[in-house]
């Protein structure tokens, strides 16, 4: 449909919170490598947090911010405050419309990447999360497909695999994080490939 209702954020976030459950014990491995192996448990007790709250029925942007809420309280880590904040923002940034259209979830999301550049003081190339994030935007600005989206978002995180980490736990480690995946990178591919299984049907 060329437009998004709740149902659709709500499918999104259902989705998310299935994929991150499939690959929790991945992530999780991802994060043992360069950080503390909380990734994978911190995100899934978030997204299943989401899913418990989520109302039957709102806005896109009422959604959002309920998943934002919820993800923010029972995530932690650095993970929990940068995630609900890109949420928040792309919450903040929909018309606040039982329907918005696709260009306006595409800048809501621009919203939620700026949200997190701000919060994270990260730029692309440090081996964080905005490292799939930043492919994915631009892939979408470029007018390719949400699913062409995803697959930049996932080539994205793969790319991480020679960074040196910049920010977070992982940048403790300073050379001895090359050569493993950014934990935060991977969810946030699968974040994206969410977004496309929900609008690409
Ligand atoms: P913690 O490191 O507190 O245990 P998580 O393991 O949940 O938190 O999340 C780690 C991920 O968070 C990293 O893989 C990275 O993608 C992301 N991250 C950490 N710091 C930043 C930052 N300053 N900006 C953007 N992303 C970051
Ligand atoms: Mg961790
Ligand atoms: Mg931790």
């Amino acid at each position: 449909a060329a437009q998004v209702r709740g149902a659709d954020i709500r499918a999104f976030l259902l989705a998310f919170r299935e994929k991150l459950a499939a690959q929790e014990a991945h992530l999780t491995a991802l994060d043992a490598a360069i950080g503390d192996a909380d990734h994978g448990s911190g995100m899934l007790r978030g997204a299943n947090a989401v899913v418990a709250a989520l109302p039957a029925d709102g806005s896109p942007g009422a959604l959002l911010k309920s998943a934002a809420m919820s993800f923010i309280s029972k995530t932690g880590g650095a993970s929990g405050p940068l995630y609900g904040t890109a949420l928040l923002r792309a919450a903040a940034a929909l018309p606040d419309q039982p329907q918005v259209t696709r260009p306006e979830l595409q800048s809501a999301l621009h919203a939620a990447y700026a949200g997190l550049v701000e919060r994270g003081k990260a730029a692309p190339g440090d081996k964080t999360m905005l490292d799939a994030w930043k492919p994915a935007l631009d892939a979408l600005d470029a007018g390719k497909t949400w699913r062409e989206a995803a697959g930049a978002a996932a080539q994205g995180a793969e790319a991480t695999l020679p960074l040196v980490a910049r920010k977070g736990r992982a940048s403790y480690l300073g050379e001895r994080s090359v050569g493993h995946l950014d934990p935060g990178a991977a969810s946030s591919a699968l974040l994206w490939a969410a977004l496309a299984d929900t609008l690409s049907g």
